[in-house]
């Protein structure tokens, strides 16, 4: 008799919502997470200061999706948050001067990069030849046969786009994908949020809590701090779980190269170095603790949650935690820099953004043709299909692999 009808490996939210769903259904799941807690990379916790940080990079709950709406709001209340971005770059003219303007690029942005009356007078003659609420890519806008909407193009990708995607992914301009450039979008609107979709918001007691309560269920069983090497082995055909056969399914969300041990070659990743800094207020007879530093006016940091550094400085951008969570804690906030570089492996490194062309994609279906050589083998998540998910996406995905092995 095996104790498990089902084996997750990973307690992300691909892990997590698998699991959680098999147990609902009256399956008994083991799940096995390497790290010391779950929720994967949408970890939130809180800091020495007190700040609710996101340990792994800043996460930003939105979809179109209805019933993953629904599925998580069976977990968590929502605090209304709707995500906005601004590109902090030198004035043009007066380099030494810096200005903030909405990303993606819009007709607000138009107005701070260009004046207001010349960026209106822009913004009207893309508005006459486009239409109004369109996002229009700047390869159209290239097309155009106008020099100055042709140039405007040109601007935003200077601006914007070349340099922070070449921070992004460690590319030369001619290395970045033409495709991708093509799709950069000039949105003809006001709406300045960077994501448009129907449901957009915040877990209200954070991620963590969120994931903790769809693992929370008698059925499972939850091992932390148990990297799935130390208990799976790879048989003929046929998984052995701590020595003994497992015929139940499993559902592996890990690094599916370290799943084979390498042996076709590492898959590329981009991985990222994230500079915490906290900020405290200066109040009479309290100086600010060693380690923090002194915010001199007001209680934030900075204009926007996230600000992207799209020119010469070594970061991407830089995430204030409190205006994402809208915690209420005065006198005192955490920001975090994002530097990215090339995933090397080495202990302690994360593999954050798969580098997605067709020399990867090649390796990638060695793997996969590997994992099709276990009939109970199921392969999910961002890690384990070698692809880049938002959480919605893969919350979507993890619901339909529960139903396809529930059968229902
Ligand atoms: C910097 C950054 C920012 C992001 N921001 C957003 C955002 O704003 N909005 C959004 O929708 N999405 C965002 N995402 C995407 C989001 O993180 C993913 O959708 C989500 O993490 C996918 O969940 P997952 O379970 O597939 O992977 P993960 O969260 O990586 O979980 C995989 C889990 O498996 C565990 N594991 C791996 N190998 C083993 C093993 N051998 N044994 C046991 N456990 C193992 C890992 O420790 C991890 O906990 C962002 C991603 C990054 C990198």
């Amino acid at each position: 008799m095996q104790r498990y009808d089902c084996l997750v490996i990973g307690a992300g939210f691909a892990g997590a919502v698998v699991a959680g769903e098999l147990a609902r259904a009256g399956k008994k799941v083991l799940v096995l997470e390497k790290r010391p807690h779950v929720g994967g990379n949408a970890y939130d916790c809180l800091d020495d200061a007190g700040v609710l940080i996101h340990k792994y990079g800043p996460h930003i709950f939105h979809t179109n999706n209805a019933r993953v709406f629904e599925y998580l709001s069976q977990y968590t209340d929502w605090l209304d948050y709707q995500h906005r971005v601004v590109a902090n770059v030198p004035k043009d003219g007066a380099p030494r001067e810096r200005q903030e303007y909405p990303v993606p690029f819009n007709l607000t942005s138009l107005e701070t990069a260009f004046g207001p009356e010349e960026g209106k007078r822009l913004g009207d003659k893309l508005i006459a030849a486009y239409g109004a609420e369109k996002k229009v890519t700047i390869l159209e806008l290239r097309q155009s046969k106008d020099p100055e909407i042709a140039a405007l193009a040109d601007y935003v990708y200077d601006h914007v786009f070349v340099k922070y995607t070449m921070k992004q992914w460690g590319q030369t301009p001619e290395e970045i994908d033409p495709n991708t450039t093509a799709r950069v979008p000039v949105f003809l609107s006001r709406d300045d949020r960077y994501f448009q979709d129907k449901y957009q918001g915040m877990p209200i007691d954070g991620y963590t809590p969120l994931v903790q309560k769809i693992l929370r269920h008698p059925n499972i069983t939850l091992k932390l701090s148990a990297d799935a090497k130390r208990h799976l082995t790879l048989g003929e055909g046929e998984l052995l779980l701590d020595g003994e056969v497992f015929e139940g399914p499993v559902v592996y969300t890990g690094a599916v190269d370290e799943f084979f041990g390498l042996k076709h070659g590492r898959l590329p990743y981009r991985t990222l170095d994230f500079q915490f800094e906290t900020w405290q207020e200066e109040t009479f007879g309290k100086p600010v603790p060693k380690g923090r530093h002194a915010l001199t006016a007001g209680e934030f940091y900075q204009t926007h949650a996230t600000v992207n550094y799209t020119m010469d400085e070594p970061y991407t951008r830089i995430t204030e935690f409190k205006r994402l969570t809208g915690q209420d804690l005065p006198g005192v906030t955490t920001i975090m820099k994002e530097h990215s570089r090339a995933y090397t492996g080495a202990p302690g490194e994360i593999p954050y953004y798969a580098i997605i062309n067709e020399e990867n994609n090649a390796l990638y279906a060695k793997y996969k043709a590997e994992a099709d050589g276990y009939k109970n083998l199921r392969l999910l998540g961002r890690l384990a299909e070698y692809k880049y998910y938002n959480m919605d996406a893969i919350i979507a995905r993890a619901l339909a692999l529960a139903d396809e092995l529930l059968e229902r």
